[in-house]
């Protein structure tokens, strides 16, 4: 992991995204909304129901 200096201030300060500077997107489809950042992993809600039940969660709460 590389410690970059990140001053490149760009116009929106408002998302301060944890991390490498990554926004929040679906790991899977790359869009952007509805995600749900569970088990360190954000998916958009389609691909959480996909992916949690090919992983056998019949029910989450
Ligand atoms: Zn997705």
């Amino acid at each position: 992991m590389s410690e970059s200096g990140v001053e490149a201030s760009e116009a929106e300060g408002e998302h301060a995204a944890k991390g490498t500077g990554q926004s929040e997107a679906c790991q899977r489809c790359g869009r952007n909304q509805g995600l749900v950042g569970k088990y360190d992993v954000w998916l958009c809600r389609q691909c959480f129901r996909e992916i949690a039940r090919s992983m056998g969660f019949k029910k989450f709460k």
